[in-house]
Protein backbone atom coordinates (compact mmCIF):
# COMPACT_ATOMS: atom_id res chain seq x y z
CA UNK A 1 0.00 0.00 0.00
CA UNK A 2 1.68 3.37 -0.64
CA UNK A 3 1.32 6.55 1.42
CA UNK A 4 -1.53 7.95 -0.76
CA UNK A 5 -3.63 4.63 -0.65
CA UNK A 6 -2.90 4.52 3.20
CA UNK A 7 -4.16 8.26 3.94
CA UNK A 8 -7.26 7.20 2.06
CA UNK A 9 -7.57 4.22 3.94
CA UNK A 10 -6.89 6.37 7.50
CA UNK A 11 -9.39 8.98 6.26
CA UNK A 12 -7.42 11.59 6.48
CA UNK A 13 -8.28 14.97 7.06
CA UNK A 14 -5.26 17.22 7.59
CA UNK A 15 -1.81 15.34 7.20
CA UNK A 16 0.91 17.21 9.25
CA UNK A 17 4.02 15.98 8.07
CA UNK A 18 6.59 16.11 10.75
CA UNK A 19 10.22 15.04 10.17
CA UNK A 20 11.41 14.10 13.37
CA UNK A 21 15.22 15.30 13.94
CA UNK A 22 18.07 12.73 13.27
CA UNK A 23 21.42 12.44 14.56
CA UNK A 24 24.45 10.29 14.17
CA UNK A 25 25.20 7.16 11.58
CA UNK A 26 24.67 6.15 7.91
CA UNK A 27 21.13 4.18 8.53
CA UNK A 28 20.16 7.16 10.37
CA UNK A 29 21.13 9.31 7.62
CA UNK A 30 17.09 9.94 5.99
CA UNK A 31 14.86 11.31 9.13
CA UNK A 32 11.79 9.47 9.76
CA UNK A 33 8.77 10.98 8.85
CA UNK A 34 5.67 10.60 11.49
CA UNK A 35 2.10 11.22 10.08
CA UNK A 36 -1.06 11.28 12.29
CA UNK A 37 -4.51 11.04 11.65
CA UNK A 38 -7.96 10.15 13.58
CA UNK A 39 -9.69 7.09 12.61
CA UNK A 40 -13.37 6.92 13.79
CA UNK A 41 -14.45 3.23 14.21
CA UNK A 42 -18.18 2.77 13.86
CA UNK A 43 -19.48 -0.10 16.68
CA UNK A 44 -21.24 -3.12 15.33
CA UNK A 45 -23.47 -2.80 18.28
CA UNK A 46 -24.16 -0.06 20.88
CA UNK A 47 -21.50 -0.67 23.45
CA UNK A 48 -22.31 0.04 26.94
CA UNK A 49 -20.34 -0.31 30.32
CA UNK A 50 -21.04 1.38 33.58
CA UNK A 51 -18.59 3.93 31.95
CA UNK A 52 -20.13 5.33 28.90
CA UNK A 53 -22.30 4.65 25.99
CA UNK A 54 -21.87 5.03 22.23
CA UNK A 55 -21.71 4.28 18.53
CA UNK A 56 -18.24 4.72 17.28
CA UNK A 57 -14.26 5.14 19.15
CA UNK A 58 -12.36 7.54 17.54
CA UNK A 59 -8.93 6.60 17.26
CA UNK A 60 -5.27 8.25 16.73
CA UNK A 61 -3.39 6.75 13.49
CA UNK A 62 0.17 6.99 13.34
CA UNK A 63 2.23 6.23 10.08
CA UNK A 64 6.28 5.79 10.57
CA UNK A 65 8.01 6.10 7.70
CA UNK A 66 12.17 5.78 6.56
CA UNK A 67 13.83 4.06 3.71
CA UNK A 68 10.79 3.36 1.77
CA UNK A 69 9.81 1.45 5.10
CA UNK A 70 6.11 2.17 6.41
CA UNK A 71 5.01 1.80 9.99
CA UNK A 72 1.68 1.90 11.40
CA UNK A 73 0.55 2.25 14.45
CA UNK A 74 -3.22 3.34 16.77
CA UNK A 75 -4.02 4.34 20.35
CA UNK A 76 -6.87 4.34 21.03
CA UNK A 77 -7.02 7.12 24.13
CA UNK A 78 -9.51 6.56 27.28
CA UNK A 79 -11.52 9.34 28.42
CA UNK A 80 -11.48 7.18 32.06
CA UNK A 81 -7.81 8.57 32.18
CA UNK A 82 -8.62 12.09 30.66
CA UNK A 83 -7.36 11.22 27.61
CA UNK A 84 -8.74 12.20 23.94
CA UNK A 85 -8.44 11.65 20.51
CA UNK A 86 -7.66 15.64 18.92
CA UNK A 87 -5.41 15.85 21.87
CA UNK A 88 -3.16 12.88 21.36
CA UNK A 89 -2.93 13.39 17.94
CA UNK A 90 -1.87 17.39 19.04
CA UNK A 91 0.74 15.51 21.28
CA UNK A 92 2.61 13.12 18.56
CA UNK A 93 2.74 16.57 15.75
CA UNK A 94 4.04 18.74 18.90
CA UNK A 95 7.02 16.47 19.24
CA UNK A 96 8.43 17.35 15.93
CA UNK A 97 12.60 18.44 15.83
CA UNK A 98 12.98 17.03 19.51
CA UNK A 99 13.75 13.85 18.65
CA UNK A 100 17.44 13.10 18.38
CA UNK A 101 17.46 9.52 18.09
CA UNK A 102 17.47 8.57 14.40
CA UNK A 103 18.03 4.79 14.06
CA UNK A 104 15.02 2.94 15.13
CA UNK A 105 16.81 0.00 15.45
CA UNK A 106 18.02 1.86 18.97
CA UNK A 107 13.85 1.55 19.51
CA UNK A 108 14.73 1.63 23.69
CA UNK A 109 16.81 5.05 23.70
CA UNK A 110 14.37 6.24 21.08
CA UNK A 111 10.92 5.76 22.40
CA UNK A 112 12.54 6.86 25.79
CA UNK A 113 12.85 10.23 23.97
CA UNK A 114 9.56 9.73 22.68
CA UNK A 115 7.95 9.46 26.15
CA UNK A 116 9.71 12.10 27.47
CA UNK A 117 8.72 14.38 24.68
CA UNK A 118 4.79 13.52 24.83
CA UNK A 119 4.79 14.40 28.51
CA UNK A 120 2.76 12.60 31.07
CA UNK A 121 -0.68 11.66 30.39
CA UNK A 122 -0.72 10.28 26.88
CA UNK A 123 -0.32 6.98 26.83
CA UNK A 124 -2.62 6.14 23.58
CA UNK A 125 -0.12 8.76 21.83
CA UNK A 126 2.65 6.66 23.27
CA UNK A 127 1.43 3.28 22.41
CA UNK A 128 0.67 4.46 18.64
CA UNK A 129 4.18 5.95 17.99
CA UNK A 130 5.29 2.67 20.06
CA UNK A 131 3.35 0.13 17.82
CA UNK A 132 4.10 2.24 14.66
CA UNK A 133 8.07 1.81 15.10
CA UNK A 134 8.04 -1.89 16.28
CA UNK A 135 5.74 -2.37 13.25
CA UNK A 136 8.77 -0.65 11.09
CA UNK A 137 11.80 -2.68 12.86
CA UNK A 138 9.69 -5.98 11.89
CA UNK A 139 9.93 -5.12 8.78
CA UNK A 140 13.09 -3.76 8.37
CA UNK A 141 14.28 -7.05 9.50
CA UNK A 142 11.55 -9.13 7.12
CA UNK A 143 10.36 -10.56 10.66
CA UNK A 144 7.15 -11.14 12.37
CA UNK A 145 7.03 -9.29 15.49
CA UNK A 146 6.78 -12.21 18.02
CA UNK A 147 10.15 -13.55 16.12
CA UNK A 148 11.55 -10.19 17.12
CA UNK A 149 10.70 -10.17 20.73
CA UNK A 150 11.65 -13.76 20.87
CA UNK A 151 8.08 -14.97 21.43
CA UNK A 152 6.59 -18.63 20.61
CA UNK A 153 2.81 -17.87 18.84
CA UNK A 154 1.65 -21.28 19.60
CA UNK A 155 1.45 -20.03 23.45
CA UNK A 156 -0.81 -17.51 22.48
CA UNK A 157 -3.61 -17.73 25.22
CA UNK A 158 -7.37 -18.47 23.73
CA UNK A 159 -9.55 -15.09 23.91
CA UNK A 160 -12.56 -14.18 25.52
CA UNK A 161 -15.14 -12.30 24.09
CA UNK A 162 -17.12 -9.26 25.45
CA UNK A 163 -20.61 -9.17 26.04
CA UNK A 164 -21.40 -5.17 26.96
CA UNK A 165 -24.36 -3.96 29.24
CA UNK A 166 -27.77 -4.73 27.97
CA UNK A 167 -31.31 -5.94 28.43
CA UNK A 168 -31.39 -9.52 29.43
CA UNK A 169 -33.01 -10.39 25.70
CA UNK A 170 -30.38 -8.68 23.84
CA UNK A 171 -28.05 -10.17 26.28
CA UNK A 172 -28.92 -13.60 25.66
CA UNK A 173 -29.34 -12.85 21.70
CA UNK A 174 -25.60 -11.52 22.06
CA UNK A 175 -24.31 -14.87 23.75
CA UNK A 176 -25.91 -16.98 20.99
CA UNK A 177 -24.37 -14.93 18.63
CA UNK A 178 -20.34 -15.51 19.91
CA UNK A 179 -21.13 -19.17 19.82
CA UNK A 180 -17.67 -19.35 18.35
CA UNK A 181 -15.74 -18.18 21.60
CA UNK A 182 -15.08 -20.68 24.13
CA UNK A 183 -14.95 -18.12 27.34
CA UNK A 184 -16.72 -14.63 27.47
CA UNK A 185 -17.04 -11.68 29.18
CA UNK A 186 -19.32 -10.07 30.68
CA UNK A 187 -19.53 -6.76 31.97
CA UNK A 188 -21.52 -5.93 35.02
CA UNK A 189 -21.32 -3.39 37.80
CA UNK A 190 -24.89 -2.37 37.47
CA UNK A 191 -28.04 -3.10 39.41
CA UNK A 192 -29.06 -5.31 36.89
CA UNK A 193 -26.07 -7.47 37.41
CA UNK A 194 -28.24 -11.20 38.38
CA UNK A 195 -30.52 -10.84 35.47
CA UNK A 196 -27.87 -10.25 33.03
CA UNK A 197 -25.78 -13.28 34.41
CA UNK A 198 -29.06 -15.24 34.48
CA UNK A 199 -29.07 -14.41 30.76
CA UNK A 200 -25.81 -15.66 30.00
CA UNK A 201 -26.22 -18.70 31.67
CA UNK A 202 -29.40 -19.59 30.55
CA UNK A 203 -28.00 -20.00 27.08
CA UNK A 204 -24.94 -21.56 27.74
CA UNK A 205 -22.40 -23.19 30.42
CA UNK A 206 -19.10 -21.96 29.20
CA UNK A 207 -16.49 -19.92 31.41
CA UNK A 208 -17.60 -16.57 31.76
CA UNK A 209 -15.14 -14.07 33.10
CA UNK A 210 -17.27 -10.55 34.65
CA UNK A 211 -15.43 -6.64 34.44
CA UNK A 212 -17.12 -4.74 37.04
CA UNK A 213 -15.71 -1.32 35.30
CA UNK A 214 -15.21 0.27 39.59
CA UNK A 215 -19.48 -0.31 39.95
CA UNK A 216 -19.56 -1.64 43.14
CA UNK A 217 -19.04 1.01 45.60
CA UNK A 218 -19.58 -0.80 48.57
CA UNK A 219 -17.34 -3.71 49.74
CA UNK A 220 -20.19 -5.37 51.26
CA UNK A 221 -21.77 -5.13 48.16
CA UNK A 222 -19.12 -5.93 46.16
CA UNK A 223 -18.23 -9.73 48.90
CA UNK A 224 -22.27 -10.01 48.12
CA UNK A 225 -21.88 -10.06 44.58
CA UNK A 226 -18.83 -11.81 44.17
CA UNK A 227 -19.84 -14.73 45.82
CA UNK A 228 -22.93 -15.20 44.08
CA UNK A 229 -20.82 -15.09 40.63
CA UNK A 230 -18.76 -18.12 42.10
CA UNK A 231 -22.25 -19.97 42.52
CA UNK A 232 -22.81 -19.06 38.48
CA UNK A 233 -19.24 -20.26 37.55
CA UNK A 234 -17.80 -17.43 36.94
CA UNK A 235 -13.86 -17.58 36.45
CA UNK A 236 -11.98 -13.92 37.88
CA UNK A 237 -13.44 -10.85 38.65
CA UNK A 238 -11.97 -7.75 37.27
CA UNK A 239 -11.93 -4.48 38.68
CA UNK A 240 -14.85 -4.79 41.50
CA UNK A 241 -14.35 -1.34 43.19
CA UNK A 242 -13.32 2.05 42.24
CA UNK A 243 -9.47 2.19 41.50
CA UNK A 244 -8.73 4.50 44.46
CA UNK A 245 -10.57 1.98 46.65
CA UNK A 246 -7.69 -0.29 47.48
CA UNK A 247 -8.20 -0.54 51.23
CA UNK A 248 -11.45 -1.61 50.72
CA UNK A 249 -10.73 -3.78 47.62
CA UNK A 250 -8.43 -5.50 49.95
CA UNK A 251 -10.87 -6.15 52.26
CA UNK A 252 -12.95 -8.07 49.52
CA UNK A 253 -10.44 -10.63 48.67
CA UNK A 254 -10.00 -11.57 51.81
CA UNK A 255 -13.68 -12.68 51.81
CA UNK A 256 -14.00 -14.02 48.52
CA UNK A 257 -12.51 -17.56 46.41
CA UNK A 258 -12.58 -15.98 43.03
CA UNK A 259 -9.49 -14.06 41.77
CA UNK A 260 -9.40 -9.91 41.41
CA UNK A 261 -7.45 -8.56 38.52
CA UNK A 262 -7.37 -4.83 38.58
CA UNK A 263 -7.78 -2.55 35.65
CA UNK A 264 -8.08 1.02 36.01
CA UNK A 265 -6.52 0.57 39.69
CA UNK A 266 -3.19 -0.07 36.97
CA UNK A 267 -2.15 2.20 35.28
CA UNK A 268 1.78 2.74 35.70
CA UNK A 269 4.34 0.48 36.20
CA UNK A 270 5.40 1.70 39.27
CA UNK A 271 1.69 1.23 40.91
CA UNK A 272 1.94 -2.40 40.06
CA UNK A 273 3.88 -3.27 43.54
CA UNK A 274 1.34 -1.76 45.62
CA UNK A 275 -1.51 -3.81 44.18
CA UNK A 276 -0.54 -6.93 45.72
CA UNK A 277 -2.44 -7.06 48.62
CA UNK A 278 -5.65 -6.21 46.83
CA UNK A 279 -5.56 -8.04 43.49
CA UNK A 280 -4.46 -11.70 42.01
CA UNK A 281 -3.67 -10.30 38.59
CA UNK A 282 -3.26 -7.40 36.67
CA UNK A 283 -4.87 -6.22 33.13
CA UNK A 284 -2.41 -5.10 30.63
CA UNK A 285 -3.40 -2.86 27.48
CA UNK A 286 -1.31 -0.98 25.02
CA UNK A 287 -3.33 2.16 25.44
CA UNK A 288 -2.57 2.29 29.52
CA UNK A 289 1.60 1.65 29.40
CA UNK A 290 1.55 3.31 26.15
CA UNK A 291 2.75 1.01 23.65
CA UNK A 292 4.57 -3.15 23.26
CA UNK A 293 7.84 -2.30 25.41
CA UNK A 294 6.37 -1.19 28.41
CA UNK A 295 3.69 -3.81 28.05
CA UNK A 296 6.27 -6.23 28.23
CA UNK A 297 7.73 -4.48 31.42
CA UNK A 298 4.28 -4.41 33.05
CA UNK A 299 4.15 -7.90 32.60
CA UNK A 300 7.50 -8.83 34.11
CA UNK A 301 7.05 -6.98 36.99
CA UNK A 302 3.71 -8.14 38.05
CA UNK A 303 5.63 -11.91 37.39
CA UNK A 304 8.34 -11.16 39.44
CA UNK A 305 5.38 -10.16 41.92
CA UNK A 306 3.58 -13.52 41.55
CA UNK A 307 0.43 -11.77 39.59
CA UNK A 308 -1.47 -12.96 36.82
CA UNK A 309 -1.69 -10.84 34.09
CA UNK A 310 -4.58 -10.99 31.64
CA UNK A 311 -3.88 -8.73 28.40
CA UNK A 312 -6.90 -6.36 27.44
CA UNK A 313 -7.71 -3.63 24.55
CA UNK A 314 -9.86 -0.68 23.63
CA UNK A 315 -12.42 -0.62 21.37
CA UNK A 316 -9.74 -0.59 18.47
CA UNK A 317 -8.60 -1.68 14.54
CA UNK A 318 -6.72 -4.61 14.13
CA UNK A 319 -3.78 -2.42 14.15
CA UNK A 320 -4.06 -2.53 18.15
CA UNK A 321 -5.09 -5.54 18.61
CA UNK A 322 -2.79 -7.33 16.35
CA UNK A 323 0.18 -5.61 18.10
CA UNK A 324 -0.96 -6.86 21.84
CA UNK A 325 -1.59 -10.41 20.44
CA UNK A 326 1.74 -10.71 19.11
CA UNK A 327 2.95 -10.68 22.94
CA UNK A 328 -0.15 -12.43 24.51
CA UNK A 329 2.06 -15.49 24.66
CA UNK A 330 3.53 -13.97 27.39
CA UNK A 331 0.08 -13.65 29.43
CA UNK A 332 -2.07 -16.02 30.90
CA UNK A 333 -5.30 -14.64 30.01
CA UNK A 334 -6.51 -12.63 26.70
CA UNK A 335 -9.24 -10.20 26.31
CA UNK A 336 -8.35 -9.50 22.72
CA UNK A 337 -11.65 -8.61 21.06
CA UNK A 338 -11.69 -5.04 20.34
CA UNK A 339 -11.46 -5.19 16.62
CA UNK A 340 -14.28 -7.73 16.42
CA UNK A 341 -16.46 -4.92 18.05
CA UNK A 342 -15.75 -2.97 14.34
CA UNK A 343 -17.93 -2.23 11.45
CA UNK A 344 -15.49 -0.72 9.58
CA UNK A 345 -12.16 -2.00 10.56
CA UNK A 346 -9.20 -0.84 7.64
CA UNK A 347 -6.55 -3.51 8.68
CA UNK A 348 -6.89 -7.50 8.62
CA UNK A 349 -4.48 -8.59 10.89
CA UNK A 350 -4.55 -11.51 14.03
CA UNK A 351 -7.67 -13.91 13.17
CA UNK A 352 -9.31 -16.03 16.17
CA UNK A 353 -10.37 -19.09 15.23
CA UNK A 354 -12.77 -20.70 18.18
CA UNK A 355 -10.67 -18.42 20.23
CA UNK A 356 -7.65 -19.23 19.62
CA UNK A 357 -5.67 -16.41 18.67
CA UNK A 358 -3.54 -16.87 14.85
CA UNK A 359 -0.95 -14.27 14.06
CA UNK A 360 0.06 -13.03 11.27
CA UNK A 361 3.63 -14.44 10.05
CA UNK A 362 4.45 -11.06 7.70
CA UNK A 363 7.17 -9.02 8.89
CA UNK A 364 5.85 -6.43 11.82
CA UNK A 365 2.57 -6.94 12.80
CA UNK A 366 1.78 -8.46 9.70
CA UNK A 367 -1.38 -5.92 8.86
CA UNK A 368 -2.59 -6.16 5.56
CA UNK A 369 -5.62 -3.57 4.37
CA UNK A 370 -8.98 -4.98 4.81
MG1 LIG B 1 -11.65 -3.70 32.31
Amino acid sequence: MNRREYLKLAGVAAVAPLALVDSNSAAAAEPAKVETSLKRLNLRHTWTTTMSSSEYRETVQVHYSKEGISGYGEGAPIVRYKEYPEAAQKAIEAIAGQITVGDPFEYRKLLRQIREALGPGQHAAMAAVDIAIFDWVGKKLDVPLYRLLGIDPKDAPITDFSIGIDTPEITRQKTLEAADFPVLKVKVGLKTDEPTIEAVRSVTKKPIRVDANEGWTDKEEAIRKINWLESQGIEYVEQPMPAHMLEETRYVRSKVHLPIYADEACTDASMIPKLVEAYDGINVKLDKSGGILEAIRWIEIARALNLKVMLGCMVSSSCTVTAAAHISPLVDHADLDGNLLVANDPWRGVRVDKGRLILPTGPGLGLTPA
